[in-house]
């Protein structure tokens, strides 16, 4: 053998182990985030992004600069959402698909025959975790948990949850402990659990002293879901629970949950002003785990999707010219306070629609000729002490104030539009291409040990 070809079968074979140990470590992160914004499509993450170009380059030329964190990441891919019996899914259906590999009906959890993702991640000596804006025992959340059940079992849920070998369940509130979930039964704490309650809201987090204690955190007083952005800006309280949960796990190997809930609650009230900065703010936790990749570049991976888009969400409108993201920034509040504000109100509609959108908003009203018909309609709902009557008043307000923006939507369900999977770190490549969300669950597993 010639010297020359000596050297290049060395030099092949040093080039051939090097990519195998590469490919060994790129196939086995240690710590794994898996962020679902739920409702979040493309257009959501877009407008997001338009919203803080407009907002922070203002006297700039027209650029679609990266101003989310998540829109930097390396990879991309495409999910399709379908559930076993809709091309529209809903939260149940998509959550399962993504945690138990397997399609179900709209409104049902999985029979886990293959085993929940937080399973197979406990047996491998992983911890887990689950946080969420919205309830703890809602469809995306107990979809990570819980088998068989129908969505709005609440009951059950929450005693599947107790069960659970995860190990942090965080959320907003437990629906399945209410005195209409319960029905005379025990409440869902009662039993012989070992799952421990720690409450949110403090300063601080109180964790128990068992370093693996199996942990509800839930508010003292329960929310609804915690406060939109736009009605609380100086809220952190998702940053916080996400950063001390991180604390919590960070030594083991971890399987991380997040679930952005109030996107998709924004967007079934049509509300494009509260959806922008919900995507907003969930961005800011993702960038919180990009920091904690920088520290373990080599053994994070970060992945970010939705389970669904809800809305139909459109960047561009019959009613507006072009787009005007900026705009959106004058509505000062969600849809969903406007219609808690208002309980008694006998403020006129000039008035109400000045105070919520600003003048401008008024003015465009009345030049499209549609004061006189929303003025009856506002004299109609405002007596009313159901606050989603008043809510579907405001919905189309906001529906028509994301109209003037440029924005368009196209229901107050969910789509059928594949959604963005983004994933930056460890075994991140294998994420690209177009796939459904079953896969997501199979090339999750395959990054296990
Ligand atoms: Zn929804």
């Amino acid at each position: 053998m010639s010297r020359i070809r000596q050297n290049v079968i060395i030099t092949l074979l040093i080039i051939l182990f090097n990519g195998l140990s590469f490919g060994a470590g790129a196939e086995s992160p240690r710590y794994i985030f898996l962020f679902i914004g739920d409702g979040m499509g493309l257009s959501q993450t877009a407008a997001a992004e338009l919203y803080l170009n407009a907002v922070n380059h203002k006297s700039d030329p027209i650029q679609t600069r990266r101003e989310l964190s998540v829109t930097s990441f390396p990879v991309t891919g495409l999910m399709t959402t379908h559930s076993a019996d809709d091309y529209i899914t809903d939260s149940a259906a998509a959550g399962t698909a993504m945690a138990s590999g397997i399609k179900t009906n709209n409104g049902f959890f999985s029979s886990g025959e293959k085993g929940l993702l937080t399973e197979h991640f406990v047996k491998k000596g992983y911890r887990t975790a689950i946080l969420t804006n919205v309830p703890a025992d809602h469809a995306t959340p107990a979809a990570f948990y819980t088998r068989r059940l129908h969505r709005k079992a609440y009951y059950e849920i929450a005693r599947e949850m107790m069960r659970s070998p995860v190990e942090i369940i965080a959320g907003s509130a437990l629906l399945g402990n209410t005195p209409r979930a319960k029905e005379g039964r025990p409440g869902v704490f009662e039993g012989d659990d070992k799952r421990v309650r720690v409450s949110l809201d403090k300063e601080e987090i109180k964790w128990p002293d068992e370093p693996r204690a199996r942990v509800l955190l839930i508010p003292d007083e329960e929310m609804g879901q915690f406060p939109y952005t736009i009605d609380d800006p100086a809220n952190v309280i998702m940053e916080k629970a996400f950063l001390s949960i991180l604390d919590r796990l960070s030594e083991g190997p971890f399987f991380f949950v997040i679930e952005g809930g109030n996107i998709d609650w924004a967007c079934h009230n049509n509300d494009a002003a509260t959806v922008v900065r919900e995507v907003i703010s969930f961005d800011r936790v993702i960038r919180k785990a990009v920091e904690f990749y920088r520290r373990y570049p080599d053994e994070t991976l970060i992945l970010v999707t939705g389970d669904h888009e809800t809305g139909g969400l459109a960047l561009g409108s019959e009613t507006a010219e072009s787009l005007s993201p900026a705009l959106l920034r004058e509505q000062v509040c969600s849809s969903e306070m406007m219609a808690i504000r208002t309980k008694g109100s006998s403020e006129s509609f000039q008035n109400i629609v000045i105070t919520f959108f600003g003048e401008d908003f008024y003015l465009y009203i009345k030049e499209r000729g549609k004061e006189e018909l929303l003025k009856n309609r506002w004299k109609d709902v405002r007596e009313e002490t159901d606050v989603y009557t008043r809510l579907a008043f405001f919905e189309e307000l906001t529906g028509l104030f994301a109209g003037r923006a440029g924005f368009s939507w196209a229901t107050g369900g969910h789509s059928g539009s594949p959604v963005p999977v983004w994933a930056l770190g460890e075994g991140s490549l294998s994420f690209t291409g177009l796939y459904d969300n079953i896969r997501l669950y199979e090339k999750i597993l395959k990054l296990i040990p």
